[in-house]
């Protein structure tokens, strides 16, 4: 029997290539998505990747009554939880609004699913509940210190999550933590397209490439890096979909709730992503050294040794590889899905 997954956000970044690993994996992903920031015309692309295009339903998972719905008329076997909002400047201008989708939307989608009898969850979390690390790599165990709304709203659903856990033992529950997810599917029929000026590197890399854009403007070069400029884990997005993939496998296993670091345990400088995009595409990069970004950490990365021991996972793609499907995607679809 094939298994239906809910999956929240489905139609995003990382919900959309988390579709083709599901499907490649023998689920069949349902995708529950309010199109706040994201384009629904991704379904036809993953039509074309996978054969067939996965269901969708256009709605927002703070709504109740629709949830129910979903579950009375769904065999769900799980949930996949990535909707929410993610921009850390738009969470210190708009704490509660973050509050309200992260963390209520949550709470709403966990309290229809206890109704519902479905009890196994993989919740999109971040590396941001980390805060300003005390030292990299990281493991799972080190103190959250989240230094902005968005990153406490993800710290609070991880741990409202343990609680209920602790309180319904029958639930499965991973949180995963995501480091810098960045990349495209290998076929550059889907990605990752920002609204208006990106705030993240890889995208903004990839505007300066094809033109869109004059010049990155490096957000610092006086770190203590070994060139100066902030040290990141870039995660290849494709790896994180097949760590989605194995973490509901292992949910499926046994009850409990897991906190998992998804990275590769190699920290990149922001000019070696420079460099690496540079080499994939073929294209020079102009950049300047600015002023710090205010809240920037320095430089972190994941210790993913737990991630490979529990679930068997671990990334395989690189920097190169990264770029060079962020690259091929930027090129076919300058706009996006249009
Ligand atoms: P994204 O914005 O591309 O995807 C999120 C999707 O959720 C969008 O399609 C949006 O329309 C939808 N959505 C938002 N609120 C919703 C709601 N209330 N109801 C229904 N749908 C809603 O972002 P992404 O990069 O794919 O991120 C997915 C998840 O991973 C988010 O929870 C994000 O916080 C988390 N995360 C992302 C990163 C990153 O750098 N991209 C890093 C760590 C964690
Ligand atoms: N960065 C940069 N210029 C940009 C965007 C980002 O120099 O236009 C740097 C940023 O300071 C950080 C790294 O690139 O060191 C990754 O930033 P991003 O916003 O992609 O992810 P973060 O780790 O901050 O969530």
């Amino acid at each position: 029997m094939t298994h239906t997954i809910l999956v929240t956000g489905g139609a995003g970044f990382i919900g959309s290539h988390t579709c083709v690993a599901l499907a490649q994996a023998g689920y069949e992903p349902l995708i529950l998505d309010n199109l706040g920031n994201s384009d629904i015309r991704v379904v036809d692309r993953l039509a074309r990747i996978t054969g067939r295009a996965p269901r969708w339903i256009e709605g927002d998972v703070r709504d109740r009554a629709l949830l129910d719905r979903i579950f009375a008329e769904e065999r769900i076997a799980g949930v996949i939880h990535f909707a929410g909002l993610k921009a850390v400047g738009d969470s210190v201008a708009d704490p509660i609004g973050y509050y309200e989708n992260n963390v209520h939307g949550t709470w709403v989608l966990t309290q229809a699913m206890e109704a519902a009898g479905v009890r196994t969850l993989v919740f999109s979390s971040s590396a941001t509940v980390y805060g300003d690390p005390e030292r990299s790599p990281i493991p799972e165990d080190a103190p959250c210190r989240p230094a902005n709304p968005y990153g406490r709203s993800k710290r609070i659903v991880e741990e409202t999550l343990a609680d209920w856990q602790q309180a319904s033992p029958g639930w499965r529950i991973v949180l995963l933590r995501y480091f810098n997810p960045v990349g495209a599917h290998e076929s550059g029929l889907i990605g990752e397209h920002p609204q208006g000026k990106p705030n993240n590197l890889m995208p903004f890399v990839c505007q300066v490439a094809v033109g869109l854009r004059d010049k990155l403007v490096v957000h610092g070069g006086d770190y203590p890096t070994a060139d100066g400029t902030g040290v990141r884990d870039y995660v290849h997005v494709m790896d994180l979909a097949e760590g989605h993939v194995a973490a509901l496998r292992k949910a499926q296993e046994a009850p409990g709730l897991l906190t998992l670091n998804l990275g590769t345990g190699q920290g990149a400088s922001v000019l070696d992503v420079v460099k690496a995009f540079e080499a994939a595409s073929g294209r020079s990069i102009a950049y300047e050294i600015g002023p710090r970004r205010p809240g920037d950490v320095p430089a972190y990365w994941a210790d993913p040794a737990l991630a490979g021991r529990v679930l068997g996972w671990q990334a395989r793609r690189g920097l190169e590889q990264m770029c060079a499907d962020a690259w091929r995607w930027q090129q076919g679809n300058p706009r996006g899905y249009e």
